[in-house]
């Protein structure tokens, strides 16, 4: 990248996350790499840069970097960035580089100490918040750093209208009455995640209803979870040390972790409500 680039100096490029699995039967499949790459190519347009590539090219290519080093269960982070330009002027051209690296859940494997940020969600007047631009990320940063300063694993933050977004880099379900709930899109980065997780709750039969959500319902609340394709899905254990209260292997996330699970690598899954 030139060191006068306009995603360097403005964080003004854009990219994706990405997971590659080893499936049950060994091989290696890039979990939704459509949707991933379509996201990819709608948060370039989102942002004016020049996107030439097809979403079938991409996945081709990043294949072709998970063959050439070696990685099955790997992370993926391609990055669309911008040319040389000290201006706020729109470019003609831009730049792609596919990155892969093997990478444990993002926020580890078990349930979660969160902290409500001081940090509100980036204002939708002010961003293009269905765009994952990497400038988004300073606020993702902020509220992450500020919770594990004060011990806690990972923040969960407001919208502008104070009412329940997500986490630096995760979207949030919470359990209540045996219905999830999820916040609805507008003020968020709807998930590819989440949208599996409601194709599972569709699947398991689980009700989930998409609304706003204010605090007070999740401090009462009996489960919550945040899901991502970085963290997959992860249970948390207290809000601003409010424990949830049912135990999680009976919680309506821990069935749809294991189907996530199971998804993710192509092994059959029994719709039975489990809880184990
Ligand atoms: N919200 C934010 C702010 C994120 O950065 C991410 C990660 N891309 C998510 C939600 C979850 O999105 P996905 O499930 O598509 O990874």
């Amino acid at each position: 990248m030139d060191f006068y680039s306009q995603s360097l100096h403005y964080g003004f490029g854009v990219f994706e996350g990405i997971r590659s699995y080893k499936t049950e039967s060994g091989q290696t499949k890039i979990f939704k790499a459509t949707a991933h790459f379509d996201r990819l190519k709608r948060s370039a347009e989102a942002l004016n840069m020049p996107y030439k590539w097809t979403t079938d090219e991409l996945i081709e290519a990043t294949y072709e970097v998970l063959r050439q080093s070696d990685l099955q269960d790997a992370y993926i982070r391609p990055l669309i960035y911008a040319p040389a330009n000290m201006t706020f002027s729109t470019n003609t051209e831009s730049f792609i580089v596919i990155e892969a690296w093997k990478m444990q859940p993002f926020l580890g494997d078990n349930l979660l100490q969160v902290m409500t940020s001081s940090f509100q969600r980036p204002n939708p007047k002010g961003f293009k918040i269905e765009a994952k631009a990497t400038g988004h990320y300073v606020n993702s940063i902020l509220a992450s750093q500020e919770a594990k300063a004060a011990g806690f694993n990972e923040a969960l933050l407001l919208d502008i209208n104070d009412y329940v977004a997500e986490a630096p880099g995760a979207n949030v379900f919470v359990e209540c009455n045996n219905i999830l709930y999820t916040p609805k899109a507008g003020n968020i980065l709807s998930g590819i995640t989440r949208a599996t997780v409601l194709e599972l709750c569709n699947e398991l039969d689980f009700e989930v209803v998409e609304k706003n959500i204010v605090l007070e319902e999740v401090h009462g609340a009996d489960s919550a979870f945040f899901c991502g394709t970085a963290a997959e899905i992860i249970g948390i254990e207290a809000l601003d040390k409010v424990e949830f209260t049912k135990p999680w292997a009976e919680t309506m996330g821990a069935v749809i972790q294991k189907a996530y699970k199971n998804l993710v690598v192509e092994k059959a899954y029994s719709t039975q409500l489990e809880t184990a």
